[in-house]
Order: C-alpha cells, then sequence, then structure tokens
C-alpha cells in the first residue's frame, strides 16, 4: 500500500521548502502537481529526478482520483503539491484526501508554508479564535450574501483575493462589516512583503489611490459588538511597513 503525503511548498520565498518537504519529494514514485510546469522549476530548483510528474487539477481532479488510487494500491507512494502553499487550502487535495482515507490508504502532511497562517499570525488581531473564508464568491449578490452571515462572528476573519477584486471586496467589506479593524498582507515571503494595517474604511480609501498588484490576504477583526464598530468612524490607515527578504 502507498501513502499520499500532502507536501506544502513555498509562497515565495524558496528557502521555506523544507528539509522533509525535499526528501519526500525524491522518494515518492509519484507526484502529483496542480501545475507541472510551475512544479518542474522547484524540481529542478532541488534536483528532484526520479519521480513521475503528472498533474491533478480542479479541472481533472475526479478523472485522476481513480488513477491516483490505483497507483496507491500497487503500492507507490504519491505526494500532492499545489503551484504555492499547503494543499487542500484554497487548493485542490481536498477531495484526494477524502477518497484516499476512505479506502484504506494512509494520509500524511509534510507541513510549510500557507498565506492565511503567517498572515493571520503577523496581523496583531487575535489568533485564538479564527475562521479561514478563503475566497469570496465572485459574483456580488454571492459575495454580499455570505458577508452578511459573517457579520456577527466575533473570531478573527481570513480572506484570499486575487488583485483585481481587491477594490471590490473591500467595499463590500466595509460596508458590510463596518470599520473593523483590518490587516493586509501582499507578497508574503517574497522580496517586497508590505504589511498595511487600519479600518475597513480606510482601506477602501487607500485602495482609491493604488492599483493593486501580487498575492494579498485581508485579515478582519471579528464582530465586537453593535457599539464598538458604530464608535469606529474615522478613517484610519497606521502603518505600512516594506521588508525585504533575502
Ligand atoms: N494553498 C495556498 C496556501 O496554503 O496559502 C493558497 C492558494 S490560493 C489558490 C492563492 C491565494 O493565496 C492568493 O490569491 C493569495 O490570496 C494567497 N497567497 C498565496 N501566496 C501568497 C503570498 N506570498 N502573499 C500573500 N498572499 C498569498
Amino acid at each position: 500500500r502507498g501513502t499520499l503525503y500532502l507536501v506544502s511548498t513555498p509562497i515565495g520565498n524558496l528557502g521555506d521548502l523544507s528539509p522533509r518537504a525535499v526528501e519526500t519529494l525524491k522518494h515518492v514514485q509519484v507526484i502529483a502537481a496542480e501545475d507541472t510546469r510551475q512544479t518542474r522549476k522547484l524540481l529542478t530548483h532541488f534536483s528532484i529526478e526520479g519521480p513521475r510528474l503528472i498533474s491533478y487539477h480542479e479541472h481533472n481532479k475526479h478523472r485522476m482520483e481513480s488513477e491516483i488510487l490505483e497507483m496507491l494500491k500497487q503500492g507507490d507512494d504519491v505526494a500532492i503539491v499545489t503551484d504555492a502553499g499547503t494543499p487542500g487550502i484554497s487548493d485542490p487535495g481536498e477531495d484526494l484526501v477524502r477518497v484516499a482515507r476512505k479506502n484504506g490508504y494512509p494520509v500524511t502532511s509534510i507541513p510549510g508554508p500557507c498565506a492565511a497562517i503567517s498572515a493571520l499570525v503577523i496581523s496583531g488581531l487575535p489568533t485564538g479564535r479564527f475562521t479561514f473564508i478563503g475566497f469570496l464568491p465572485r459574483e456580488k449578490k454571492a459575495r454580499r450574501e455570505e458577508l452578511n452571515a459573517l457579520r456577527k462572528r466575533p473570531e478573527t476573519l481570513i480572506f484570499y483575493e486575487a488583485p483585481h477584486r481587491l477594490k471590490e471586496t473591500a467595499k463590500d467589506l466595509s460596508e458590510i462589516l463596518g470599520g473593523r479593524k483590518v490587516s493586509v498582507t501582499r507578497e508574503l515571503t517574497k522580496r517586497f512583503e508590505e504589511v498595511a494595517f487600519g479600518d475597513l474604511n480606510a482601506l477602501v480609501d487607500w485602495l482609491e489611490e493604488e492599483t493593486p498588484r501580487g498575492e494579498y490576504v485581508l485579515v478582519v477583526e471579528g464582530f465586537q459588538g453593535e457599539l464598538e464598530t458604530d464608535e469606529q468612524e474615522s478613517s484610519w490607515w497606521e502603518c505600512l511597513t516594506l521588508s525585504e527578504h533575502v
């Protein structure tokens, strides 16, 4: 029986691929990659040559499930990797884990980078309880409905967003969640990582002047009660830090 490994890969900085991830990627028989071209670059960089590289992504995942199960049955170890970060977190992997477990194959993880967790821990917002939302629906009505359903949740909320949808999402967040605190992180672990902090109203104003580029995570304060939210009327945008990673 083969084992299914969920291997986290860097979200920008190649130095974040763990030694255990390298060992695992060298020793499995098969690597199932979201984008084989992207993964080939990573494998080349780390001189990983042995395993067979196959494609496993949102659009072929159901067809590939039975093929991967067959490989596990034959005794092959299979590693899942995505373009960046932890497989299964706003990325393919979840369904494969379910079928592998259902069929009695061991599933394990090689932990590593995850943009949501890095953004949360540097946000300055409470980390004890949080909800990972990932990407909100693209369609405005559905997005606003989801935000309305989250309005009274007291825990910290974590959102992923693509740069070209950031302005729209920020407007919906501020209209529905009010002037809560927000931490915006961009290009985590990359050369020009940025962290900005303020309230949601100020985020909308700030974005008026910006052309969002790169990858963003928004970490938003949970519901603190109507009064506190209403009190935060004035906009503030406290800091924008830049750090240069090697
Ligand atoms: N599986 C990944 C993980 O563990 O973080 C997430 C994949 S999801 C398709 C891509 C989204 O993650 C981006 O749109 C962005 O919101 C976030 N993300 C990934 N890398 C990032 C980075 N270096 N800085 C900020 N956000 C990032």
